[in-house]
This record gives structure tokens, C-alpha cells and sequence, in this order.
């Protein structure tokens, strides 16, 4: 690494297709992983620990997650080395899809066929909405390669325990919790400076309450009064404070621990 350089903690690259344009690639172990997940503009992808996030951000995203090999493109409907090892991240109808095509291959090949013993081509009908679609090519062409599967044995080592951690990130919900204050903070700097005591410039307004002897058909109409309009107070040393406190998006503790969380997990073969 050189002085400048950019570092990036070490992930798995999530298979994405793209419209127009054909991959092929094969399904590299059956050991599927569900994921339950939530996007949150501040916290990212991050995994559903079934409280406040399912509150905030609304029923979790349930996705499969299949690690795959993707092979490279070499002209002609010809494809081959080299291979890089991703994940899928497939909604139900995607996953039933591939089940699907896998009860066909045994009817036709016998019950001891799977779906990882053929290479699969893709095509994208969307690909802001990651539409896939997968058709049977022929008989995986890595797996007939000693070589190949020396390499891919190789990067799926390599790349495993990383999964876990490249779909989304795992917050508790104490850390979600102080992401998100950490989050509006920042978007409004001063709004908890000017609760903490500082002085607001314009006084309450005299009346905060609608008079009690309003008619009912009145009570709609709140007065502007009502609602008294606190400047925003222009501190810069609350500003400053707020500025070197603000933790980095995800710390790489946060992501360490998710390894060690993954290393206690067993390490099966690949179904070759
Ligand atoms: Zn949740």
C-alpha cells in the first residue's frame, strides 16, 4: 500500500447484472445463508435485530444468500477463466426460481443432480431492481478443471468468512441507536446546543394555547402564534464539538468483531 492510497477492509463482491448484457455464472456451494436486512440511509444495509430498526425502517428484507462464481466473458458465447468468486443476494421468487430448475435437472438426470453441477447464464431485465433470470448452460466447465478447482478452492477460503460481513453490517441496538443521534447531529448542529440553554432570539409567544371558549369549528385553525419559532443559534463552538466527535461510518472494530464472530463457524467443503 502507498502513502495516499485508499484502504478498504477486505469484502466479497455481491454479484450484480447488468441489462443487456450476459453472464454466466455457477452456483460454487448449496450452503445457502438467510439474511434479514434493512437499508437505512445512515446506517446502510445492516441486519434486523428485531427491535427499534423494524419501527423505524418498516419490515426487514429477507434475501438468500448464495455464494456463486462468475466467469469471465471471452467472445462468442464463450466463457471461462478467470473466475471470481461472489455472492447472490436472491429475493424468494429468484431463490424459488433456482429450486425450480433444480427439481427439473433431477427429473431429468436423477435425484442425485444439483443445481451447482450446471453453469447458469443470466440476463438482467432491470438493473436498478437487479430482475434476473437464469437458464441452465451446460455441465459447470470449472469443476472439469483440476486447476480450476484448485483456484476457486482457493479464493472460496479466502472469501467465506467475509460474507457475513460484505451483505450487511450487524449493529446492536445500542450502537443503532447512537448512529442514528450521530447521524442528526450532524444534519442539524445546533438545534441541541439551543435546548442545552442558549438563548433563543425570539421570545414564546405570548399565547400557546387556543382560548377555551373557541366553537368547535375553530379548533382546526391553530394560530401561527401557537408555534413559536426558535432560531437556530449560531455557536461555533458547539459546532466544532459536534465536528471531532463525529465517529467514522463504520468503524473497523465494528467489522473486526463480525470476523470473530464468523471464525468459530464450521468450515465445510465445497460440494465438489
Ligand atoms: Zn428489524
Amino acid at each position: 500500500m502507498r502513502f495516499g492510497d485508499d484502504l478498504h477492509f477486505p469484502r466479497i463482491d455481491r454479484y450484480k447484472g447488468a441489462r443487456e448484457s450476459m453472464d454466466v455464472i455457477n452456483i460454487l456451494s448449496l450452503d445457502v445463508m438467510g439474511a434479514f436486512v434493512h437499508w437505512d440511509d445512515d446506517v446502510k444495509y445492516f441486519y434486523c435485530f428485531n427491535g427499534q430498526c423494524c419501527e423505524d425502517c418498516g419490515p426487514a428484507i429477507v434475501r438468500r444468500i448464495i455464494p456463486i462464481v462468475q466467469y469471465s466473458l471471452v467472445g462468442d458465447g464463450q466463457y471461462g477463466a478467470p473466475l471470481s468468486v461472489k455472492y447472490l443476494s436472491a429475493p424468494k421468487d429468484l431463490y424459488d426460481n433456482l429450486i425450480l430448475k433444480q427439481t427439473i435437472l433431477q427429473k431429468k438426470h436423477g435425484p442425485k443432480i444439483t443445481i451447482s453441477q450446471v453453469d447458469l447464464f443470466v440476463t438482467c431485465m432491470d438493473t436498478d431492481y437487479q430482475k434476473l433470470n437464469f437458464e441452465i448452460a451446460d455441465k459447470c466447465l470449472w469443476r472439469q478443471s483440476k486447476e480450476l478447482v484448485e483456484e476457486v478452492k482457493g479464493l472460496y477460503e479466502e472469501y467465506k468468512s467475509l460474507i457475513e460481513s460484505s451483505v450487511a453490517r450487524k449493529v446492536t441496538p445500542e450502537k443503532y441507536i447512537e448512529i442514528k443521534e450521530m447521524a442528526s447531529n450532524q444534519v442539524k448542529p445546533f438545534v441541541k446546543g439551543a435546548t442545552w440553554g442558549a438563548t433563543p432570539v425570539m421570545k414564546p409567544a405570548p399565547v400557546m394555547k387556543p382560548a377555551p371558549a373557541l366553537k368547535p369549528a375553530m379548533k382546526q385553525q391553530t394560530p401561527a402564534l401557537a408555534s413559536p419559532v426558535i432560531e437556530e443559534t449560531s455557536d461555533a463552538t458547539d459546532d466544532w464539538d459536534n465536528m471531532v466527535e463525529q465517529p467514522e461510518d463504520i468503524t473497523p472494530e465494528s467489522d473486526l468483531e463480525m470476523e470473530a464472530s464468523l471464525s468459530s463457524e464450521e468450515d465445510d467443503d465445497l460440494p465438489f
